[in-house]
């Protein structure tokens, strides 16, 4: 249902349910919680984690959350946000739907309305709809393939080694020989917008330009369900049954809808996710079939790419898991190539990589099944570092010891040296190559060492640094406890009646931007990258709020140093108006210095001044 168009000014009735759900949800939800399940993160503190940022390519953890405050931050590209900006921003979803998400994963009831406007609603209601009908597909071919039609495609899936645990296990079915078969199923479930979106039927167009009747897309196949990371099918494999010139491609995919993106999509990564944490290491395979096989024989760490090369995307997606891959690509040419793309990719993204050759040229399905899972784990475990099977792949391609191979080889070599993006690496397998090559030549070594210097590391640069006194600061105007009000407040209080004597720090719009902040939250209110790094360092590095004799201390020394500064400016002053000669001034300028000498006096508890 529609919802009724809103009167003009009826804005804020219909947002705030919207937010006062959000802030329900963002109460209850564990941030850590949610975040890990997208990527790794270690305990770093009393009260925070860490881990490499999903949004940027990084070696070491710049990525932080904290658990209490419930904010992330990252030092080195400055993504920063709660849990609904994480998941909005890691998903590519709005914020009313990572409010949504958040709220399922939380296991929080959704309220009717959600929705900030029409459109949105309406897309979400979409996106609902064609998971249902994909859910209900999947039921319904699976009861396809148990039926008397499904004999056919049982048979198949015997003959590959798929036994009926395995079929369930991957809700593998069959579509029937038949153009209206599924669309009978489904048609009363939604209207044909809907069901054509779906991408689970095909039409043709007409004369007039319009597309005709929808019919049903995937006929007498084996059909293999693809899953979001969620574990929810989205979008559907089918391979032939049918043989001779009516049987078309063999592979068929979905076409790409509001639901999948074929470059988007790690096959497996749903049920592979938790294995590839606990090893540490993701299996890449090509085949959705050798995937399913060698999971299905207990190496549960595999995902596949369906047979194209990698996307930047689905390199972002792995790395939340891990950045170690070992590839089992098929050894045919075709193969290759998008292997090679692939592992291009990788490689530049700075993941280490093993590759792993099995014996006889089987893929890794017919290989599983013939010679057993202790040969299969022995093979990965043999696996070879990337350098070294690119420079036996080098000299199976230009074999001898001519000059002119030896240059041929280096050429296929240099710009896999040159991607890598650590210098230690590179000079390795440059190193690697030439002994390994015989290459004895001085021109060709220069070569190799000037691949291996090429490409500049990235270099982290970072904010100013806090002061311990920002950092009380910071965290009391943070503080957001009735139990600590009365260091919230003195800080407050300080900022806005001698605004002067903070003007200089270098967290000054921060502090200000807390000081009037109300009761948003503290990470929410500071609208500078730079300043919410300050203010993200001074929450990380925090164990518990400031007392409010910490803040008093802070607040005098900061009075202390805006007078010091005051002090330093008087001085130069003074010895202004003394070269100028002008007497007048110099007296009125001595009389501020003594005033602010004697302050300084009594706040240092009589103290002298320090020089
Ligand atoms: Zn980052």
């Amino acid at each position: 249902m529609r919802p009724a168009p809103s009167p003009p000014g009826a804005l804020s009735s219909i947002q705030t349910p919207v937010s006062d759900f959000a802030q329900t949800v963002k109460q209850q939800a564990d941030i850590v919680k949610v975040i890990e399940g997208y990527i790794r993160l270690r305990k770093s503190g009393a009260q925070n984690y860490s881990g490499l940022c999903p949004f940027h390519k990084e070696k070491s953890p710049s990525f932080s959350v904290h658990a209490v405050r419930q904010f992330y931050h990252c030092f080195g590209c400055q993504a920063s946000g709660d849990v609904f900006s994480f998941v909005g921003k890691i998903e590519s979803v709005s914020f009313p739907e990572s409010v949504r998400i958040v709220a399922q994963k939380m296991g929080i009831p959704l309220p009717k309305r959600e929705f900030s406007s029409p459109e949105e609603a309406a897309e979400a209601r979409q996106r609902t709809k064609l998971l249902e009908l994909h859910e209900t597909a999947t039921a319904w071919f699976e009861e396809q393939l148990r039926g008397p039609e499904g004999a056919i495609a049982r048979e198949y899936l015997t003959s590959r080694g798929l036994d009926p645990k395995g079929i369930k296990e991957f809700r593998i079915g069959y579509a029937p020989d038949s153009f209206n078969a599924l669309r009978d199923r489904l048609k009363g479930m939604a209207d044909d917008q809907t069901l054509r979106a779906s991408g689970l039927f095909s039409s043709k167009e007409q004369g007039d330009g319009t597309q005709g009747n929808l019919y049903d897309r995937f006929r007498k196949r084996v059909l293999f369900p693809i899953a979001n990371e969620s574990g929810r099918v989205i979008a559907f494999t089918a391979r032939t049954l049918e043989t001779g010139e009516k049987a078309g491609a063999k592979y068929i995919n979905s076409p790409e809808t509001p639901l999948y993106s074929k470059g988007q999509v790690l096959f497996n990564l749903d049920k592979a996710r938790t294995a590839i944490r606990q090893f540490e290491f993701a299996l890449l395979v090509e085949g959705q079939m050798d995937c399913i096989s060698v999971f299905l024989r207990g190496i549960q760490n595999v995902i596949a790419t369906s047979g194209t090369a990698f996307t930047e995307q689905q390199v972002a997606m792995l790395r939340r898991h891990t950045s170690n891959v070992v590839v089992n690509f098929d050894p045919d040419a075709a193969g290759s190539n998008a292997a090679e793309k692939s592992i291009a990719l990788l490689t530049e993204e700075g993941f280490t990589i093993k590759i792993v050759t099995l014996d006889g040229g089987l893929d890794p399905d017919r290989f599983i099944r013939e010679r057993g899972v202790e040969a299969y784990t022995a093979a990965i475990r043999d696996s070879r570092r990337q350098s070294d099977f690119l420079i036996e792949r080098a000299r199976q391609m230009f074999p001898g010891a001519s000059a002119d191979q030896k240059v041929k080889a280096m050429n296929y070599l240099l710009p896999h040296i040159r991607r890598m993006p650590e210098a230690q690496a590179r000079a390795q397998f440059a190193a690697d190559a030439a002994q390994k090559l015989g290459i004895d030549s001085a021109v060709l070594r220069e070569e190799l060492r000037q691949a291996a210097l090429r490409r500049r590391d990235h270099v982290e640069t970072r904010v100013t640094a806090l002061t311990e006194v920002e950092r009380v600061l910071l965290r009391a105007l943070a503080i957001s406890d009735p139990e600590n009000e009365d260091a919230r407040r003195l800080a407050a209080q300080a900022l806005a009646d001698q605004p002067a004597w903070f003007e200089h720090l270098g967290s000054y719009t921060a502090l200000q931007a807390l000081a009037t902040r109300q009761a948003r939250d503290p990470m929410e209110v500071v609208d500078d990258q730079a300043q919410r790094a300050l203010l993200a360092e001074a929450l990380l590095a925090e164990v518990k709020p400031p007392e409010a004799s910490e803040v008093r201390g802070a607040i005098q020394e900061i009075q202390e140093r805006s007078i010091e500064h005051r002090q330093r400016q008087l001085r130069s002053l003074i010895a202004e108006a003394e070269r100028r000669g002008d007497f007048a001034e110099l007296a009125l300028l001595t009389q501020q210095k003594l005033e602010l000498d004697r302050t300084l006096r009594q706040l240092h508890g009589h103290r002298p001044p320090k020089a």
